[in-house]
Parts: C-alpha cells; sequence; structure tokens
C-alpha cells in the first residue's frame, strides 16, 4: 500500500511532537508537511519545536510550514491551540481536508464526530460524502472514562456517574504550570476542564438517530485536579447502575470488551482496550500508562461503592490514547470504512 502522506497542525507543541513520534514509522501514514504558527514558521523543526525531543535526521530539518490549506494532502492531524484552532481546523475542511482534531471547538457541534473507535465507530455516519470535515476525539480524561464504561452501560445501563481526575503535567501544554506552583501539591483546577468530563461522554455513548447524535440520558459529575505526575490521567469514578451487575460480571465485562478497531486489526488498536490490574496499589501512572504503546486504558480496585453502586479507577496515557494516539486511531478507522 503507498502511504498516504499526513500534514500535522500545531506540530511543535506537546500534541503535536506526541504525532511526529507515533507517525515516524507508521505502516499507512507518511509526514508530509509540519504546520505551526508565525513563530516558527520557516525554521527546522528540531529548532521550533517546545522542549526536548530525539528526532531522525530527514523530520530535524524538515522547514515548519504555516497553517494554511495549501498543503499537498488530503489528511491533517490537529494539536492546535484552541485559541486558534477553531478557525484554522474550519477553513482546511472547507478546502476539502478531513481535519483529525484534538482541539475542544468543534467537539460538540451537532455534524461532528466526537470519536473513540472502540466506543461509537457508528458515529462516522454524520460525515458527508466527497466533501471534507473534522472529526474529533475527546478531552484526554474523557478517553479513559468512556472507554471503561462502555461495556458496562451496554449491559446493564448507567444511571450516574461522579469522577474524580488526577490529571498530569503534559496535559497543561507547553511550558504548563510553573515548577513552583506544582512541586509538592495539588491544584484543585483545570480551566473550563468539568464542564468538558461531564458534557462529553453524554455526546459519545449515545447513539447515532435520524441523521444525529441522541446523547445518552445520564447524570454525570466532575472534579478536575492537576497533579505533579509527567504523563497519565488518573480517574476514581463511582457508578449507580440501571440494572444490578456483580463484581465478576463487570470484571468479564471489561475482560471481553472488543470492538471494530480490534476486528479490523487497525495499527494502532490496543489488542485489550481495557486491562484490568488485580494489584490494589494499581494502575499508576509511573508503571501502567505506556501499556500496549499508551494506547489501552488500565482500570483497578473494582469494589462497592456505599453511595452508588461500584467504583474504580481508571488510567490513560493523555498524549497518547487521549491525544494523538486516538486522533491516528480515528484516520486509521476512517481509512478502513473508506471514508479517507
Ligand atoms: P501546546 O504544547 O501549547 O502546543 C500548541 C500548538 O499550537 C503549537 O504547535 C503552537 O505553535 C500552535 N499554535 C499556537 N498559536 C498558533 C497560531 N496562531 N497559529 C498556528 N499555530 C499556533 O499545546 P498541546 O498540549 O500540544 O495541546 C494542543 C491541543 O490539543 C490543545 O487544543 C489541547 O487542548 C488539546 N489536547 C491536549 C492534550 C494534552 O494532553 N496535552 C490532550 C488532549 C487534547 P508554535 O510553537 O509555533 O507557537
Amino acid at each position: 500500500m503507498k502511504k498516504i502522506p499526513v500534514c500535522i497542525l500545531g506540530a511543535t507543541g506537546m500534541v503535536g511532537q506526541k504525532f511526529v513520534e507515533l507517525l515516524l514509522d507508521h505502516p499507512w501514514f507518511e509526514i508530509a508537511a509540519l504546520a505551526a504558527s508565525d513563530r516558527s514558521a520557516g525554521k527546522p523543526y528540531k529548532e521550533a519545536i517546545k522542549g526536548a525531543m530525539q528526532l531522525p535526521d530527514p523530520i530535524a530539518e524538515m522547514k515548519v510550514v504555516p497553517c494554511v490549506p495549501n498543503i499537498p494532502c488530503k489528511l491533517v492531524f490537529s494539536g492546535l491551540d484552541s485559541s486558534v484552532a477553531g478557525e484554522i481546523e474550519e477553513q482546511f475542511a472547507k478546502a476539502g481536508y478531513f481535519v483529525i482534531s484534538n482541539a475542544s471547538n468543534h467537539r460538540m457541534d451537532q455534524s461532528v464526530p466526537l470519536l473513540i473507535p472502540e466506543v461509537n465507530s457508528s458515529h462516522l455516519k454524520l460525515l458527508k460524502p466527497n466533501s471534507g470535515a473534522i472529526i474529533t476525539n475527546p478531552n484526554c480524561s474523557v478517553v479513559g472514562i468512556c472507554m471503561a464504561l462502555k461495556p458496562i452501560l451496554d449491559r446493564w445501563g448507567i444511571e450516574a456517574v461522579q469522577a474524580v481526575t488526577l490529571q498530569a503535567l503534559s496535559g497543561a501544554g507547553y511550558p504548563g504550570v510553573a515548577a513552583l506552583d506544582i512541586l509538592d501539591n495539588v491544584i484543585p483546577y483545570i480551566a473550563n476542564e468539568e464542564s468538558k468530563v461531564e458534557s462529553e461522554p453524554l455526546k459519545i455513548l449515545g447513539s447515532f438517530e435520524d441523521g444525529k447524535i441522541v446523547p445518552y440520558p445520564m447524570r454525570l459529575s466532575a472534579q478536575c485536579n492537576r497533579v505533579a505526575v509527567a504523563d497519565g490521567h488518573m480517574a476514581c469514578v463511582s457508578i449507580k447502575l440501571k440494572q444490578k451487575a456483580s463484581q465478576s460480571e463487570i470484571l468479564a465485562a471489561w475482560r471481553d470488551f472488543s470492538s471494530v478497531a480490534q476486528n479490523l486489526d487497525l495499527p494502532s488498536a490496543p489488542k485489550r482496550p481495557v486491562v484490568y490490574l488485580d494489584d490494589e496499589r494499581h494502575p499508576q501512572p509511573k508503571l501502567h500508562r505506556n501499556l500496549e504503546g499508551g494506547m489501552s486504558v488500565s482500570a483497578g480496585r473494582l469494589r462497592e461503592c456505599p453511595l452508588f453502586d461500584w467504583k474504580f479507577v481508571v488510567l490513560s496515557h493523555n498524549t497518547i490514547r487521549g491525544a494523538a494516539g486516538c486522533a491516528i486511531l480515528n484516520a486509521e478507522l476512517m481509512v478502513k470504512m473508506g471514508y479517507i
């Protein structure tokens, strides 16, 4: 198969660099262009990136270009800052590009799929044939939470969810939170995060009916905290089910969870989307964020909840499963299903 040329918008940021790392040896895609702001345009990539990254020669020397829709490819990954992503991504989509975005700007638009291949591939039906489009991935904490909820919701239904997140520093972009603010500390506030964690799952877990997404009817409350971890977002989740389920039944639902992404053997699809860890001290960001290349979500500590029915902990790599890796898996699904 001839590789499909792709461009990365916002290539110099935290998510952009993760795209580069994951696409360097990708079997289907090859990097044709790296785009960022006017501050970076014209510079070799190695001089424009934020922070430090080991790069092979051809990519290190590739000149960064501005984010203008004149790039010779059809498929564009976006790691753009949300202050500019909305307008730039629209320009690319109008010019006929498929924009697979990490930014929050268009996630809740009625015509835009908010996609996790293992959870809601049917939402791709929102796309119109033969035209450019924006396809988004969820907020970086929402991916792990939705992947853990999906097999439970399919079997027993969910009435209510309470989630407390412990989110890594790389989730704040570069340079992120000042060292003196976060060392020896936890910050119980992340701007605009709780509303995303409370709204996005309802769309993702919703159903495609009569040409639109009908949100899943459940109540959700979130509290989001920034913690001194480099990568890996954790969430402590309590759930109230519509029908009773036992602990062993929920564990079996996670163990047996599979989807079109696994059936199609997509290159970035983890063999086990949700991995349950028996040790009661697990999961931990340092130990488990890179399971199956960072694409598996790890869960642990499933136990009865005195307020709801069950509670557990879920962990996912925020810049891989929660951002660049999920976007690449979205693109792989679209290629295999004939959208691209
Ligand atoms: P970041 O490190 O701050 O990178 C932002 C990128 O946007 C840089 O490449 C920057 O280019 C580019 N940019 C800024 N202003 C621009 C402009 N006027 N025109 C063109 N490009 C411009 O942020 P990040 O953490 O990678 O996040 C990127 C996006 O993904 C955000 O929307 C974020 O909310 C979302 N997201 C992040 C994570 C995560 O874990 N970090 C997870 C999921 C989603 P220059 O270097 O040239 O300024």
